[in-house]
């Protein structure tokens, strides 16, 4: 593969991953190449759903092989909230201390043994004939009664690696990005794109 298409408008996942496709001789472009694709609404039940959906509307309207990906936080006692409603949990417009105050509140008084939770991370990989692939990532950790860091973003404050004992936002980047969610599926979609011609 010589070329594909990032479905996204976030300039740090565009680094990341490009960063890593490089290494494989890929060049890579993202959306900012294409300023005049339409948005897609992200309303799927699922990381996957929402993925694929990105993937195939950039890749049918561009015919590039495409990579997308979706993620959030899964928290077991809220049977997976927020889940694909990570970004505006705490309603439209919502800052990360907003979803992180919702957050806390919905879990005050709990035990920790009823904090259980994990970032969950999908990518998609649709190519122009249409076949689709996809590769997930999962972090699983403790909801921590309050904040801590000041490094990542989104939830990381609140999230502790029970392996290190510190939040995601107390981490450096280069472990975050080495155990996260995301690195896991980065890491087995370049596997992938490796064996590819
Ligand atoms: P996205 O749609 O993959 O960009 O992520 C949706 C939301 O999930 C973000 O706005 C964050 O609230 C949350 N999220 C995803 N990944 C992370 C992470 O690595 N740390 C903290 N929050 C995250």
């Amino acid at each position: 593969m010589k070329e594909l298409l990032i479905a996204t408008s976030n300039s740090g996942k565009v680094r990341e991953l490009a960063a890593m496709l490089t290494e494989l001789g890929v060049t890579v472009r993202s959306l900012a190449d294409f300023p005049d694709l339409p948005a897609v609404i992200e309303d799927g039940n699922t990381f996957e759903e929402n993925a694929i959906k990105k993937a195939r509307a950039a890749s049918v309207a561009t015919g590039f092989p495409v990579i997308a990906d979706d993620s959030g936080l899964e928290v077991a006692v809220l049977q997976g909230r927020p889940g694909v409603h990570s970004a505006r949990y705490a309603g439209e417009g919502c800052s990360d201390a907003d979803n992180n105050q919702k957050l806390m509140g919905e879990l005050a008084g709990l035990p920790q043994s009823s904090r259980g939770a994990a970032f969950r991370c999908v990518i998609a990989l649709v190519l122009p004939g249409g076949e689709c692939r996809t590769f997930a990532g999962e972090l699983k950790g403790l909801i921590a009664s309050e904040p801590s860091g000041d490094g990542g973003f989104g939830y990381d404050p609140l999230f502790i690696v029970p392996e290190y004992g510190m939040t995601l936002a107390e981490l450096p980047l280069a472990v975050k990005n080495r155990i996260s969610h995301r690195g896991k599926a980065f890491a087995s979609l370049k596997e992938f794109l490796a064996g590819v011609p």
